[in-house]
């Protein structure tokens, strides 16, 4: 595939996981068929909405700003084949991150890949397997049941990450608080975009 529906592209700084503070050129594409009740991007969900964008434009674009960290999101990127995109943002010089439910075979070439599996639609054992990152959103109590099944299919090396529902924050936020004290192999992942109210 060489060209892409794409909800938006923005140039920000990474707010969430590993990587929480580093400026990434972003690529959030339509299309999810997940449908997690508290998804925060809806509009991505149509892939029909949203326009076709080549590689080469969105090369092109990101390359307007310092960072050389692309970052793909969405929607779920993995309904797509993305071993062109990688390919060429690689080729001109980017790492390339990427996020995903692990519903779809991961297909293309990533430095990162961050599992962010929902209970909504059932992920893939392969795609845990190549995690670096695990993160799961809390959304209620029994999601840190959730995260602990979800551990036992990623490698020791993977970083595990709570993140507190940003609309129930008030509640979440404690939950996680709670439980990373006690359990400091898991950290805490909070939203600072948000908190900076930026994209
Ligand atoms: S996987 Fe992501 S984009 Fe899709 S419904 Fe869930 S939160 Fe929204």
């Amino acid at each position: 595939m060489t060209s892409f529906p794409i909800m938006e592209y923005f140039y920000s700084v990474q707010g969430e996981g590993v990587f929480v503070g580093q400026p990434s050129f972003f690529i959030r594409m339509g299309g999810c068929d997940v449908g997690c009740v508290w998804c925060d991007v809806k509009d991505s969900w149509d892939a029909k909405k949203h326009p076709k964008l080549s590689i080469d434009f969105l090369i092109e674009e990101a390359k307007k700003y310092s960072s050389r960290l692309l970052i793909i999101t969405g929607g779920e990127p993995a309904m797509y084949d993305l071993t062109e995109l990688t390919k060429s943002f690689k080729k001109a010089g980017f790492q390339v991150h990427i996020e995903t439910s692990g519903a779809y075979p991961l297909v293309g070439n990533f430095d990162w890949i961050t599992f962010s599996p929902k209970k909504f639609k059932q992920p893939l054992e392969s795609v845990a397997k190549m995690a670096n990152e695990l993160k799961i959103v809390v959304f209620n109590k029994s999601d840190i049941q959730w995260a602990e099944e979800h551990q036992k299919f990623v490698t020791s090396d993977c970083k595990l990450f709570l993140q507190p529902e940003w609309d129930k924050r008030k509640i979440t936020e404690k939950i996680v608080f709670d439980y990373v004290l006690t359990n400091p192999n898991w950290f805490m992942s909070l939203q600072t975009h948000k908190y900076l109210g930026v994209d």
